[in-house]
C-alpha cells in the first residue's frame, strides 16, 4: 500500500499517510484540522499512478497472457 507525505500549511505539521491508491486524498490537518498539501516524489521518490500496478503484473505474469488495458 502506497504512503503519501502531507504537509500542513498551517502549522507545518508533516506526515505519512498509508492509503489505497483509490482511497480519496486527506484535505485536512490531523492536529489542527488545516489545510495540508500532499506531497509527490518525497521520500522513496516513488509515484504512483497505477502504471506500476501494471509492470508488477507484467512480470508475474510473463508466461501468460499480457493484459492490453
Ligand atoms: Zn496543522
Amino acid at each position: 500500500m502506497p504512503n503519501y507525505d502531507y504537509l500542513c500549511n498551517d502549522c507545518e505539521h508533516r506526515f505519512e499517510a498509508f492509503q489505497s491508491i483509490t482511497a480519496e486524498p486527506l484535505n485536512s490537518c490531523p492536529l489542527c484540522g488545516g489545510k495540508i498539501q500532499r506531497l509527490l516524489g518525497s521520500g522513496g521518490g516513488l509515484i504512483f499512478k497505477g502504471s506500476g500496478f501494471y509492470i508488477t503484473d507484467y512480470k508475474n505474469q510473463k508466461k501468460s497472457s499480457i493484459h492490453t488495458t
